[in-house]
């Protein structure tokens, strides 16, 4: 692990007075703002490229086990689910058409 020295500021003010508060469900490291006592998340969630997705998603369906997924792509269950959500209502779509 790299560990940076990359100076995070608050969305808000953008006071650089941030205490550190813990990890979301995702793994991102989330803060408290000191100087208006703001509450976020350090780095916001990775973009997937449209084609990342397809691949993890693909992925999945193959070997149909989300916690392989997560472990081997990095990617928050939710995100997931979501994605999921979102393609087998497509699926079911051309299947019923096909
Ligand atoms: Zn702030």
């Amino acid at each position: 692990m790299i560990i940076g020295t990359k100076m995070h500021t608050c969305r808000k003010c953008h006071s650089n007075e941030l205490r550190k508060n813990g990890i979301n469900a995702c793994g991102n490291q989330q803060y408290h703002c000191k100087t208006c006592g703001a509450y976020g998340v350090l780095e916001p969630q990775v973009c997937y490229t449209e084609e990342a997705k397809d691949l993890i998603i693909k992925a999945y369906q193959e070997r149909s086990s989300m916690r392989g997924i997560e472990r081997s792509h990095g990617i928050c269950r939710q995100t997931l689910r979501a994605w999921l959500k979102g393609k087998n209502a497509l699926f079911l779509q051309m299947h019923h058409y096909a």
